[in-house]
């Protein structure tokens, strides 16, 4: 024994303290010698020896040993172990981390004792699907194969040859856990943890399963339909439930999750349930108008052109776009005008252009309206919602 000084004197106690009166002195002064917090040498041995107080005088028959015969009344009849065994250091919620430090994870009502793990849960699984943006729209439905970790058939995913049981693990009889003695700096205590034999199943496989090689579990590939909504984005997690992997014999399945990717369309490119697409036109349609017929994901649209119409006007198909997820509503499609500039001319198209530019210099050609700029032409085309 350690420590020869009084236990009321170390706690700065009366002999006739209170229950109340002991645990709140313990409290105080373990805060100020813990460990992690007090950096000065003799801080542990503090440490050690207030909780060795307080281990005693907490419990009312070591109390009461102590009181009648002093030190020597503890020592012949309690080991190092023993002292701390009895002893109640729960509510010390705020010292429990350190504790259960000390003594383990098992010990006493630190907290942090260990369960039985028990059979497992199945892992998720992660399946990443490709669609193209027309599927992204109209919706799609399809089979997906995936390779997944079932049960065994031959063994039912014990893991034990077919005619053979696992045993009871010898180690842990069976509870998953083993009891271990550590040495700390109180002296050597007892903690539990999960048992290495079995990790925790609490029973070993003496005769493995030849099919599965005593894992119980096969890979197997598993069809599994798929419905993607209409309106789906890129990122879009589809949760398959129990589709993960299969958990052990008595343990739920994992579940399976599709993250879409929407591969990038050639034509179409989407803004939120918007989709952006770029309309060429002859500068001749420009100046004079007409009707085009314009690609959306819902089949060709014919859109009018008016006169005059200037390159990257943007016009606007109403409800032409992407469909809203889970909604009935639809995006709508923005359609930039690109006005193409004819690089090969016949001489009879280079003659008119000649007389047209002629004429042209009679009137604006050298005065060109301008001031708004593209960017100001493009905020007057989306403000008037054309
Ligand atoms: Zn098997
Ligand atoms: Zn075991």
């Amino acid at each position: 024994m350690s420590t020869t000084r009084d236990y009321y004197e170390i706690l700065g106690l009366s002999k006739d303290a209170t229950e109340s009166e002991i645990k709140k002195a313990y409290r105080k002064l373990a805060m100020q010698y813990h460990p992690d917090k007090n950096k000065e040498e003799d801080a542990e041995a503090k440490f050690k020896e207030i909780s060795e107080a307080y281990a005693v005088l907490s419990d009312t028959e070591k109390r009461e040993q102590y009181d009648r015969f002093g030190h020597a009344g503890i020592d012949g009849r309690y080991s190092q172990e023993d002292i701390f065994r009895g002893a109640d250091f729960g509510g010390f919620d705020d010292l429990g981390d350190i504790l259960g430090n000390i003594f383990g994870g098992g010990f006493g009502g630190f907290g942090g004792g260990q369960r039985r793990q028990g059979p497992a849960r199945g892992s998720d699984l992660r399946y990443d699907l490709g669609i193209t943006l027309e599927q992204a729209a109209e919706g799609v439905e399809t089979t997906l194969n995936i390779p997944r970790a079932e049960n065994c058939e031959a063994c039912g995913g014990t893991g034990a040859k077919a005619g053979t049981s696992p045993k009871t693990c010898s180690t842990c009889h069976g509870s998953g856990q083993v009891t271990q003695a550590r040495n700390t700096p109180f002296g050597r205590f007892m903690s539990t943890s999960t048992c290495n034999a079995c990790h925790g199943r609490g029973n070993v496989i003496e005769e493995p399963c030849p099919a599965c090689k005593g894992t119980g579990k096969m890979k197997k590939v598993r069809k599994i339909s798929v419905k993607v909504p209409k309106g789906t984005d890129n990122g879009l997690r589809l949760k398959v439930r129990g589709e993960g992997e299969e958990g052990s014999p008595g343990a739920p399945s994992g579940d399976l999750y599709v993250v879409i990717h929407v591969e990038p369309h050639d034509k179409f490119q989407r803004v939120g349930d918007d989709i952006l697409y770029e309309q060429p036109i002859s500068f001749s349609m420009a100046a004079l108008g007409g009707d085009v017929m314009v690609p959306t994901l819902h089949g060709k649209v014919k859109m009018s052109i008016k006169p005059g119409t200037q390159t990257h006007s943007i016009l606007r198909l109403k409800g032409k776009g992407m469909p809203h997820l889970h909604g009935n509503s639809h995006g709508d499609q923005l359609v930039k005008i690109i006005i193409r500039t004819p690089t090969k001319l016949t001489g009879e198209q280079k003659d008119l252009l000649n007389k047209f530019q002629e004429l042209e210099s009679g009137s604006d050609a050298k005065n060109p309206k301008g001031g708004k700029g593209i960017f100001g032409k493009m905020k007057g085309a989306f403000e008037a919602g054309i």
